[in-house]
């Protein structure tokens, strides 16, 4: 019967109680369809208290948000701003709206994020020249925040977390995102909690969160007339996803418990295949176990695991291919050695849908561990 049931990889999963529908609704009943509205400006400061930041601005995308942080920043043209090289491309791409230069850093095996002795030594190449630094905390995972953030201000340097795939992850008990001076999350469709898509992003710069919110509502000047003194985007959050918003962060510990049961579960089933290994959990680090990544290094390869499970309908993927491997970024500048490649090379993120039932997490693991007895 449940013989080919699709497996996602990680797909939206609104409340059993059904609170999303019902800020929609309320929406509606009001016709607050449009433009921004109450859920917008409830959402905003239920993530800023959740997150504990003083400040918040929804928007459009996790994307947009990076944007404007790096905007709010300062980063111009000839600015050079530090970015992991292991991430999604819509880390690195904002670098590249605002004309300035992305310098990509390793990773360490110890938190999978941005090595501080690349860190080190970028801002040793690079000195006066660095704007921002771009810190990303990869499948839920922080980085190591004490190091970057010591690093960072000894150079006096604007950090801009982006903790899209860290909603519910702390560092040391503080959430990721409130580090830096920015911090921003997605509710993109496949993160831990969606509102089919969207952003946020978090400060406790009250003056620069409202520069934002104006530069995102295409910077309109406070004149009776349309008047603009500034260049402006349409980046804002509508008032019908901020609800979804709103009933999905409700849910977000729930997620964030079954996140790590499946983690715990592919542990328990999976750790003692030869070659097999986990993404790095550190005692000081609590995450949001949004992917549970595996890595091989024995006669299994990622790619056969990867083939096995697409078979039975089941949906896997690689780690993020760095960024200085990717055509579009190949010229510039990578400080660090080959950490990032060979996770990128062993790397294997397993079905992490918070949907998925102990059945199965057994069919996977049953999949996976026939590869080992061939
Ligand atoms: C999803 C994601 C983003 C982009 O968020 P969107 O809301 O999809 O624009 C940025 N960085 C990382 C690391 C992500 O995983």
């Amino acid at each position: 019967m449940a013989e080919n049931k699709k497996i996602w990889l990680s797909s939206p999963h609104m409340s059993d109680e059904g609170y999303e529908m019902q800020y929609v609704q309320e929406a509606f009943d009001t016709n607050w369809v449009a433009p921004l509205g109450p859920n917008v400006n409830e959402f905003e400061k239920e993530l800023a208290a959740k997150v504990g930041s003083k400040h918040a601005a929804a928007m459009t995308s996790g994307t947009g948000a990076i944007h404007l942080a790096l905007k709010a920043a300062g980063v111009g043209e000839g600015d050079i701003v530090f970015c992991p090289t292991l991430t999604f491309s819509a880390t690195a791409n904002p670098i590249i709206y605002q004309n300035a230069t992305p310098v990509f850093i390793d990773s360490d095996y110890e938190t999978w994020n941005m090595d501080p002795k690349a860190l080190e030594a970028a801002f040793e190449k690079y000195g006066d020249k660095v704007k921002a630094v771009l810190v990303v905390h990869l499948y839920g995972l922080s980085a190591d925040m004490d190091k970057i953030m010591g690093i960072c201000s000894s150079y006096n340097v604007t950090v801009i977390e982006d903790a899209a795939e860290s909603l519910g992850a702390y560092y040391k008990g503080k959430h990721t995102g409130t580090f830096g001076e920015f911090g921003v999350f997605s509710f993109n469709g496949n993160k831990i909690i969606t509102t089919s898509g969207g952003g946020m992003l978090v400060s406790n710069d009250e003056v620069k969160i409202k520069k934002v919110r104006f530069w995102s509502t295409q910077s309109r000047d406070a004149a009776r007339h349309y008047q603009h003194s500034e260049l402006g985007f349409n980046y804002r959050m509508s008032n019908i996803v901020a609800g979804i918003g709103r009933g999905q962060l409700k849910v977000l510990e729930q997620r964030v418990a079954k996140k790590k049961y499946i983690f715990e579960f592919y542990m328990k089933e999976l750790g003692d295949l030869e070659g097999v290994d986990f993404m790095p959990i550190n005692d000081w680090n609590e995450p949001n176990y949004w992917l549970s990544v595996m890595t091989l290094k024995g006669n299994v390869s990622p790619t056969e695991v990867m083939e096995a499970l697409e078979e039975e309908n089941i949906e896997s993927r690689p780690v993020w291919k760095p960024m200085h491997m990717q055509p579009f970024f190949a010229e510039y500048d990578y400080v660090g050695s080959d950490v990032s490649e060979q996770l990128f090379a062993n790397g294997v993120c397993l079905p992490s849908d918070t949907k998925m039932t102990d059945e199965d997490l057994e069919r996977i693991c049953s999949i996976i561990k026939g590869l080992w007895s061939k």
